[in-house]
């Protein structure tokens, strides 16, 4: 009868506690049993042999900066933590891949390969706290997403622990590869409903520049996302295109004094990577900008200034944290819906009588609106949160663009997914989790998936 790894587990109240969520505010967590921080592999094996064995759910968990409340903890369950297991166990220059256990932390990761002249591009805005296991978990974006793509698009290689404990190895180290499904790309994205995942190989690029920045000031946010189009339109793709709304700025500017003009209606910055060519790249985000009636267009002259003009993009997680309680969307419209998605988004502020900070990675359409609130307006903010999600839908966008459906948008997946579409998740979970026990209840709901099959096996 096997047992859950002695040495690596606790169910010490306290630190239990400690270990309960996510990031994610107004997202329920139960409580578990057990914490289990595995240091190897078998650790992590042992676990789900003994979860499997005695039917008892699993809640994986990296660094827990989740926006979802996918690692969340649910009543009697296990909590899974990998944290710890943090080796980068081989960067292979030649091949431009990096090997790592999947508690390596993202910042730490781009450094190591950045000594070697190499470059890991994706980057979260948690960036400095988050794991690559939960980056790999999320398929988490980024800022420089917009250019070279978000985490999935530099997987190649996983080693997963199934939920019977089986150790599956996908993928490849190599460039290309096309033996059998594409395993890597199902548990990418998969919030740790289909397995743990213990190792990943990533690919990774020469070194970039450093980055140029533009930062142009608008009346609207209409107009800024007119600016949007039209750089993009011109055929131009920066290393990051962000926006940030009066409201974020506001909230910013309680942490910082940025130096904006007063009465800015909203905040365009364009970031260039491109060498030699990074002048022309931001001369011509600036030419789109004021065509777009900006009021304002500063271009950074080196790349210390660069790093100051995007200080305030890198401040608005904290910014939000100010505020009692926030509910934070994360709705990616086609780029040309994007100033319907920002107008929409201000009505929906009215009409709920709530505070929704608008900012995000516009040139990819993904927008962050944050409602705002005080414990009071719990309500108002829940069907202002749902509002935005819907709209993001009605413009033929998806309700989330990287943090995940977790816990916090699973109700909505329906409303994304054909009939078929969910038919196939709830297949692919049954076939790889029978028994229910992964983050049940977290994408899909598990009443429809795992338990559900046993139970009809059962009966
Ligand atoms: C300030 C701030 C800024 C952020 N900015 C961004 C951003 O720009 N882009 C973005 O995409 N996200 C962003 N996020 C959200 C979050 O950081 C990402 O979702 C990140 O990828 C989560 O990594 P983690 O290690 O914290 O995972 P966790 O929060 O621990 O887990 C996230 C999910 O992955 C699963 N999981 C974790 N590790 C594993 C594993 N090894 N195997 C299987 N499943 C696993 C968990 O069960 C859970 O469902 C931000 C969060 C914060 C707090």
């Amino acid at each position: 009868m096997t047992s859950l790894p002695v040495q690596a587990t606790t169910d010490d109240p306290a630190v239990l506690a400690a270990y309960r969520t996510d990031r994610a505010s107004f997202c329920p967590s139960g409580t578990p049993k057990a914490l289990v921080r595995a240091r190897s592999l078998q650790d992590v094996v042992q676990t789900l042999q003994w979860a499997s064995e005695n039917n008892v759910p699993v809640v994986p968990q990296g660094a827990r900066t989740g926006l979802s409340g996918g690692a969340n903890a649910l009543d009697g369950c296990v909590l899974l933590n990998v944290e710890k297991l943090d080796r980068i166990l081989d960067i292979d220059v030649e091949e431009q891949i990096a090997v790592v256990e999947p508690g390596v932390i993202n910042a730490t990761l781009a450094a190591a390969v950045a000594e070697k002249g190499l470059y890991y591009p994706p980057d979260p805005g948690s960036k400095d706290i988050s794991s690559i296991g939960g980056n790999v978990a999320t398929n988490a974006g980024g800022m420089c997403c917009l250019k070279y793509g978000v985490t999935g698009d530099f997987v190649r290689a996983l080693q997963v622990v199934l939920a019977d404990g089986r150790v599956m190895r996908t993928g490849r180290r190599t460039a290309k590869g096309v033996a059998g499904y594409d395993l890597t790309r199902l548990f990418v994205g998969s919030e740790g409903t289909l397995g743990v995942v213990t190792e990943v190989t990533v690919a990774l690029r020469p070194a970039a520049a450093r980055p140029l920045a533009a930062v142009a000031f608008f009346d609207t946010t209409a107009d800024a996302c007119r600016a949007v189009a039209d750089h993009l339109g011109g055929g131009f793709r920066p290393a990051a295109l962000e926006l940030m709304d009066a409201a974020t700025i506001e909230a910013v500017a309680k942490l910082q004094d940025l130096g904006f003009p007063p009465g800015v209606g909203a905040v365009l910055i364009a970031q260039s990577d491109a060498g030699t060519k990074a002048p022309e790249e931001l001369a011509a985000f600036e030419l789109s900008a004021r065509k777009c009636a900006a009021t304002e267009v500063i271009v950074s002259e080196d790349p210390a200034e660069a790093d100051l003009l995007m200080q305030g993009r890198r401040l608005v997680g904290l910014a939000f944290e100010e505020y009692p309680a926030s509910l934070v969307d994360d709705v990616c419209v086609p780029r040309r819906h994007l100033a319907e998605l920002v107008d929409g988004i201000e009505r929906i502020a009215k009409q709920y009588d709530v505070f929704i900070a608008t900012c995000g990675h516009a040139g990819d359409g993904n927008m962050h609106p944050a409602v705002l609130f005080d414990h009071a307006q719990a309500e108002a903010a829940q069907q202002a949160f749902d509002a935005v999600m819907q709209l993001g839908l009605d413009l033929g966008g998806t309700i989330t663009g990287e943090h995940g459906v977790g816990l916090l948008k699973r109700d909505w997946l329906a409303r994304e997914l054909d009939e078929a579409a969910l038919w196939s998740h709830q297949q692919i979970k049954n076939a790889l989790d029978p028994r229910g026990i992964l983050n049940p209840g977290r994408v899909i709901d598990s009443r429809a998936t795992g338990r559900a099959a046993v139970d009809q096996r059962s009966s």
